[in-house]
């Protein structure tokens, strides 16, 4: 008999099974902007990172629909012959939004932060990260080759003194940072990150993932929110999440961006994203800019949310429209998840790896799709299962 090549799966999965953590896809369907059906259960969704509402918005639609009539797959890579006008539009649009010199497009959020940041730093060099960074970006830093340290989350005098004690010892320094981070709904210190890459002569990466088209006056970022979109070397977004569409993004000066169009190996070595989706997201892009009212609603959404549960600093509440609530135990964050699906709510309980051991948590992502009542309504389905810090 020939034996499975597989069979260590077994244990292995057994192992993760009995510590909470096995994972499967469950497949929904969409049943409107905030409103999926999972199991023939109606559920409104808080587990999307369409913040903005426009994954099911006609001009949106109407843009993918329009350019997919021109043909699906865009059948090479962007430096053989996949490169539209289509990207060429958005990469100008999206240098003209972040106010940059230039930007380029990469096949997924993923791909960009791993692409960039083992393009711009290899085994002579160092990445400073804060432990709470997306796996992207932990990836990209392993992938390099560099050495890496690890400084406490938001922690910028943490991170001064491993740039003291480094100082001189590597050929190139690169700070990485989420700028909203994904699990939590805070922000990185920015403009400190800022101050101590220019000390030190570091380069800085902002992955503005959740905070694209979602923060500061224009929608620029969580840089821009804090007055520092100008002071990062390198700024990486996605157009999964509020550009409601699929593909990653960075900006910066002519001379970065000519570089990795150069030398990042998922630009190069990966097929381009299909011109619909990239018109897609061009036109929430527009939507971005002509309607900010969108992000003021989900703004006011996560602030109302925050407010009724009782979470977060109340002095000085994240703008972000992520919100954890921590349970702790992963078996915990599972069970909590079901009660509010028997709700009618879709929460996702985030647990190990993608969080430390013992944080798991719910998450709850808003939208501008949902309604006062919506949010309301989940409150109190979170009170009734006894958590949240106001009863
Ligand atoms: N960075 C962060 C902080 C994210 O949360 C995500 C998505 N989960 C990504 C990058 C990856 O983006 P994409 O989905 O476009 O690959």
């Amino acid at each position: 008999m020939i034996r499975d090549p597989l069979r260590w799966i077994v244990a292995e999965a057994a192992a993760w099974s009995a510590r909470g953590l096995s994972r499967s896809l469950r497949p929904v369907d969409r049943a409107g902007p905030s409103v999926v059906e999972r199991g023939g259960r109606r559920l409104v969704n808080y587990a999307s990172n369409d913040y903005l509402g426009l994954a099911s918005d006609p001009r949106v639609i109407e843009a993918a629909v329009r350019a997919a009539r021109r043909g699906w797959g865009a059948g090479a890579s962007p430096l053989v012959a996949g490169w539209t006008l289509e990207h060429e539009g958005l990469a100008r649009e999206l240098a003209a939004f972040e106010g940059t010199e230039a930007a380029v497009l990469f096949p997924t959020g993923y791909a960009a932060n791993l692409g960039t940041i083992a393009t711009l730093v290899g085994k002579p060099d160092v990445v400073y990260s804060d432990r709470l960074n997306h796996a992207c970006l932990i990836d990209g830093s392993r992938l390099s080759g560099a050495t890496i340290r690890i400084y406490p989350h938001g922690d910028a005098d943490a991170l001064a003194a491993l740039l003291a004690a480094d100082s001189g010892g590597f050929r190139r320094s690169l700070i990485v940072t989420d700028g909203v981070f994904s699990m939590d709904g805070d922000l990185a210190p920015i403009g400190r990150l800022a101050d101590l890459a220019d000390e030190h002569g570091a380069m800085l990466l902002v992955d503005e993932a959740h905070g694209t088209g979602v923060l500061g006056p224009d929608g620029r970022g969580a840089a821009s929110e804090l007055g520092a979109a100008d002071r990062v070397t390198v700024r990486v977004g996605t157009l999964s999440k509020a550009l409601a569409s699929i593909g990653g993004f960075v900006a910066g000066s002519s001379r970065l961006i000519d570089w990795l169009t150069n030398a990042a190996r998922p630009l190069i070595f990966s097929t381009a994203a299909p011109p619909a989706s990239v018109a897609a997201a061009r036109a929430a892009l527009g939507i971005v800019r002509d309607e900010p009212w969108r992000r003021d609603r989900v703004r006011g959404l996560a602030a109302r949310l925050r407010d009724a549960l009782g979470i977060g600093p109340i002095d000085d509440p994240s703008p972000a429209p992520i919100v954890p609530i921590p349970v702790g135990d992963a078996e915990a964050a599972v069970a909590a998840a079901r009660l509010l699906a028997d709700r009618g709510f879709l929460v996702p309980a985030i647990r190990p790896p993608t969080v430390p051991e013992g944080t798991s948590r719910l998450r709850i992502s808003l939208s501008a799709a949902h309604s006062d009542g919506d949010v309301d309504a989940l409150c109190e389905a979170i009170r009734a299962i006894g958590l949240g810090a106001r009863g």
